[in-house]
C-alpha cells in the first residue's frame, strides 16, 4: 500500500490536532453526485443508465447508444468536477450534521479525484459554507486516514460511499469506525452487503448520532 505523495504534502499543510477524527468522502457523502451526474451527461449528449455500481459500461451517447470507453468517462467526469459548482447541492443533512459536531472533532474532507480539481472543489464547498479542510488524493484512501490519525491513537470515524474505500481504511486503520452513507440509497441494490464491522446509516439524521457516538463525544 503507498501514498499519494501529493495527499501527503496536503496533510504536512494542515494545523496539528489531537481531538477524535472524522474523515469525510465528499460525493455522495457531502455533495450530491449519482443524482446530478446524469442531468450533467443529458445536457452533454449522454445518458446514464444504471445497472451496476460503475460509471463505465454504463454511459451511452444518446444519439447512436454507443456505450463509451474508459477514457471518455474519465473526460466528462473532469468535465463535471471543473463545472460542479453548477451541479452538486450538499447531501440531506450533512451540513446540520457537521455542525452539530462543532469543535468536538478534527472534521477533514478526503476527496478521491485529480489533484487538479482541488481548487474548484475547495471554492465550491467554501460558498456552500463546508470550511473544512479538503484533501484530495489519486491513491487508496486508508494510508491518508492513518497519516491524519497520527501517532496520537485518537478515534478515527469514516465515511464513504464506496465499499472499497471503506475497506481500505480499514486495513490502515484497524479500530476506525466506519460507516456506509449513500445519497442515494437505491444504489444499495447493485451491491453485496458490507462487512458486518461497517455501520450501514440511510441518511444523515441518522448518522450524526451514531458517528457522534463513535467519536466519543455527545451529539
Ligand atoms: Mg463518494
Amino acid at each position: 500500500m503507498s501514498d499519494d505523495p501529493e495527499t501527503a504534502r496536503q496533510i504536512a499543510e494542515l494545523a496539528a490536532d489531537d481531538r477524535p477524527l472524522l474523515v469525510l468522502d465528499v460525493d455522495d457523502v457531502v455533495l450530491e453526485f449519482i443524482r446530478p451526474f446524469p442531468r450533467f451527461l443529458e445536457a452533454r449528449g449522454y445518458g446514464l443508465t444504471l445497472a451496476s455500481f460503475r460509471l463505465t459500461g454504463n454511459i451511452a451517447e444518446t444519439a447512436s447508444g454507443r456505450l463509451i470507453e474508459q477514457a471518455e468517462v474519465t473526460t466528462l467526469l473532469g468535465d463535471f468536477f471543473d463545472a460542479q459548482a453548477d451541479w452538486q447541492s450538499i447531501t440531506e443533512g450533512a451540513a446540520q450534521a457537521l455542525a452539530g459536531f462543532g469543535d468536538r472533532a478534527e472534521i477533514i474532507l478526503l476527496t478521491a479525484m485529480p489533484h487538479r480539481h482541488r481548487a474548484a472543489r475547495r471554492s465550491h464547498l467554501d460558498a456552500l459554507g463546508l470550511n473544512y479542510p479538503l484533501l484530495t488524493t489519486e491513491m487508496a484512501k486508508g494510508p491518508a486516514v492513518a497519516k491524519l490519525r497520527g501517532k496520537s491513537g485518537r478515534p478515527v470515524v469514516f465515511v464513504d460511499d464506496q465499499p472499497h474505500n471503506l475497506t481500505s481504511v480499514r486495513e490502515s486503520v484497524a479500530d476506525a469506525g466506519l460507516f456506509h452513507l449513500m445519497a442515494d440509497n437505491s444504489l444499495r441494490a447493485f451491491l453485496p452487503p458490507v462487512s458486518e464491522d461497517i455501520a450501514v446509516v440511510q441518511d444523515w439524521h441518522e448518522a450524526a448520532p451514531r458517528i457522534a457516538n463513535a467519536l466519543g463525544s455527545k451529539s
